[in-house]
């Protein structure tokens, strides 16, 4: 159990992710959780520089996702703030219930990945990091953009993320 909440990769934000070595080692689609990872909490669009990185991405072969716990309707809203060129090649499943496989799973059938080619990018231990690797992703953890000003739940959820990190 313990094993399986450690992150594969570590960096600060989603931008240092190593793209080449990434695909080195067989990697073709990148998942992300948005709250903290992508932008910060309640943040209702994406920003220009997470658009260009993402276009980035496509434009390498990878797949791109966004695997969520939030509503459908925020989720939609957010993928809708993307270009137009960009929002139709986001895969993305809301109400995900991770750390739940299903979510993780549903995302690479629709990328048409097996799990082993995906990597999961998140800012959460319990359930982005333990999700992704209990389901065959590999992980990436990120440092949360804005603690400040995460519900209380996630500050909680935090505490007990401390020994692990
Ligand atoms: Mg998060």
């Amino acid at each position: 159990m313990f094993k399986k909440l450690r992150p594969d990769i570590k960096c600060e934000t989603i931008y240092e992710i190593d793209q080449d070595s990434l695909q080195k080692s067989g990697i073709r689609g990148l998942f992300f959780d948005i709250d903290n990872t992508m932008e910060p909490y309640s943040t209702p669009l994406p920003g220009e520089r997470l658009s260009g990185w993402l276009s980035e991405l496509c434009a390498r072969g990878f797949a791109v996702g966004i695997l969520s716990n939030a509503k459908q309707k925020r989720i939609e809203s957010f993928v809708a703030g993307f270009p137009a060129e960009l929002k139709d090649k986001i895969y993305y499943v809301f109400r995900a219930g991770k750390p739940l496989k299903k979510g993780f799973f549903k995302l690479c059938a629709d990328a048409g990945l097996k799990p082993g080619q995906a990597a999961m990018v998140g800012d959460q231990l319990f359930t982005d990091i333990f999700g992704g690797n209990r389901s065959g992703l590999t992980t990436i953890l990120v440092k949360p953009i804005d603690p400040s000003i995460e519900p209380p739940f996630v500050r909680f959820k935090r505490f007990f993320e401390r020994p692990f990190l």
